[in-house]
């Protein structure tokens, strides 16, 4: 993540005070009006900023059963893999045959109502909605019930990162994408970086997100809190919130030697969420 911007000074950004619910005034089917908070769009530099592809842009496939949407915004942020071929295709048409792929994966094997994950980055920086009704939750400071994190679907919003990062790396474009929608996410729902962004298997066991991505969520948390220091004093107008340290999950072991399949990156479900 050399490319990055320079980590933000000790301290800095822990304990953030963050907001809730200020993307709502932006609309559109952008990142959540990170243009309008001055968060810079490095990869998709543009008028139109830096964009989220819907579902209709994407070409997906209709729903089983319309997403649940839970008035109450998810505690945080999970990261995944998709487990897939590390990809030099960066094109956005491959990116959205990467949506329709695993939207196609969860509906037809799983047996799932739609694609599981809330959003979708491709190898190319391409960021993508993933299961019906994501952005406009995320708008309104609601949560979709996804199918990503099993027994813990109704606190996370989940984002597939394309690619297998148990020992090559994601590139600087993913990353770049990701630091972006995780500052969105951050602003839109008042979270803190440094204690909402975490890994698949920080819940599950699991080997995702592979443990090259893994071992950089720390340095995702700290490009993230200096995207949102960018904002401080818009953000110290709108009030503040902080994620309880009960709320922290906790760290099963980590299983070595998994065997790495498409669109299998572990526990996606589980009882606890059935019973929502
Ligand atoms: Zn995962």
């Amino acid at each position: 993540m050399s490319t990055h911007e320079q980590p933000a000074a000790p301290g800095q950004c822990s304990r953030r005070s963050v907001v809730r619910g200020t993307v709502a005034v932006a609309g559109g089917v952008l990142l959540g009006g990170a243009v309008d908070l001055g968060l810079a769009a490095p990869v998709h530099a543009g008028p139109a900023g830096f964009p989220v592809y819907n579902r209709k842009e994407w070409g997906a496939r209709p729903y089983r059963r319309r997403a649940q949407v839970l008035d109450n915004g998810p505690t945080h942020i999970v990261v995944h893999h998709t487990a897939t071929a590390n990809s030099t295709n960066y094109s956005k048409e491959h990116a959205f045959e990467l949506s329709r792929s695993i939207q196609r994966y969860h509906m037809r094997a799983n047996r799932w109502d739609d694609t599981g994950q809330h959003l979708t980055i491709s190898r190319g920086g391409v960021v993508m909605e993933g299961r019906n009704g994501t952005l406009p939750a995320i708008r309104r400071g609601g949560h979709v019930l996804g199918a990503h994190t099993a027994n813990h679907n109704s606190h996370t919003i989940g984002i597939e990162n394309e690619g297998t990062y148990t020992s090559a790396l994601p590139t600087t474009e993913l990353l770049n994408a990701l630091v972006e929608t995780c500052a969105w996410l951050c602003v839109a729902y008042g979270l803190n970086p440094s204690l909402a962004i975490v890994g698949h298997r920080d819940y599950n066991a699991t080997a995702c997100p592979g443990d090259q991505l893994y071992a950089m969520l720390p340095q995702l948390r700290t490009d993230v809190g200096a995207r949102l220091a960018r904002l401080e004093t818009r953000l110290a107008q709108l009030g503040a919130e902080d994620i309880a340290e009960e709320q922290w999950p906790s760290y099963p072991d980590v299983p070595t030697g998994e065997r790495s399949v498409p669109f299998e990156h572990g526990p996606g479900i589980g009882h606890d969420d059935l019973t929502l």
